[in-house]
């Protein structure tokens, strides 16, 4: 029998980034221009008996792309969804700033360039972010798990005194979290270039914005190491002993990413 009749297999792009941060600290930190949850690291439970394999759940990646594509629309002078569905306060007093009609207003109408991305509760959205999943990384020597990062996780003590005494009256620790992430992002339905160029500027342009908590005190900078437009082609079989193996082959899209960033903005020349 001819292996590949015993594959199923998937075809879809994706983009992948590599990010570096030398800190990024997490928790309910307010993000540039709002009160956003934008990054918490969640103990995910799964601790063996041997070592502290505690694993963490970075969130708001999507937050944070989503905040740096209102950010370069704004710049452009392109309407697009706020983050927000309210558009006033009970008393009539508008919310959103000019230039953003709120969150998936727009649909389906007259569907800007940022919901047809990233979708609202009317619509899903056609990237997928895939959940980045962190160990610490010196009790991760050696090992190599796919869908699992190394990176180093620690805490900040911080100890508040009750005034003119040393009776502590808050004692936490804060977390943050260092070094290098891969981000990837399934792209659920084929892009126009136009969009593709405008995911891409949104990605470039974030680190601007900083990711998670204490952003105006120096936590969450982030540097881009490299994006990649990738073909991939998944496939899943199972060997005589009922073994999956799981395969991935790639292919990296330079002219297809290119062109993309030459589509948006759209100039009108
Ligand atoms: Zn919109």
């Amino acid at each position: 029998m001819k292996e590949c009749t015993m594959k199923v297999s998937r075809k879809f792009k994706r983009l992948v980034v590599k990010i570096e941060t030398p800190i990024t600290k997490t928790g309910n930190g307010p993000a540039v221009g709002g009160k956003i949850n934008n990054l918490l690291l969640l103990g995910n439970g799964s601790e063996n008996s041997k070592k502290n394999r505690k694993r963490y759940l970075v969130k708001g990646i999507r937050g944070w792309i989503n905040h740096a594509m209102m950010a370069i629309a704004k710049r452009e002078g392109v309407e697009v969804c706020h983050t927000s569905d309210k558009t006033e306060t009970q008393k009539g007093v508008n919310l959103l700033p000019e230039r953003f009609h709120a969150n998936g207003k727009c649909y389906p109408e007259k569907e800007c360039i940022k919901h047809r991305l990233m979708g609202s509760i009317k619509k899903r959205s056609i990237l997928k972010f895939e959940p980045v999943i962190i160990v610490l990384e010196a009790n991760n020597k050696g090992k190599k798990e796919s869908n699992i990062q190394s990176v180093h996780v620690a805490t900040e003590r911080r100890n508040a005194l009750k005034s003119e005494t040393k009776i502590s009256i808050q004692d936490f620790g804060e977390r943050y979290f260092s070094g290098e992430l891969t981000i990837k992002i399934e792209l659920l339905e084929e892009l126009t270039r136009e969009e593709l160029g405008f995911l891409l500027k949104a990605i470039l342009f974030a680190p601007e914005l900083g990711l998670g908590a204490s952003v105006n005190n120096g936590g969450g900078r982030v540097q881009l190491k490299q994006i990649a437009l990738q073909e991939v082609v998944r496939s899943r079989w199972f060997d005589k002993n009922g073994k999956v193996v799981e395969e991935e082959k790639t292919r990296n899209l330079w002219k297809e990413m290119e062109e993309g960033t030459k589509a948006w903005p759209k100039t009108n020349a």
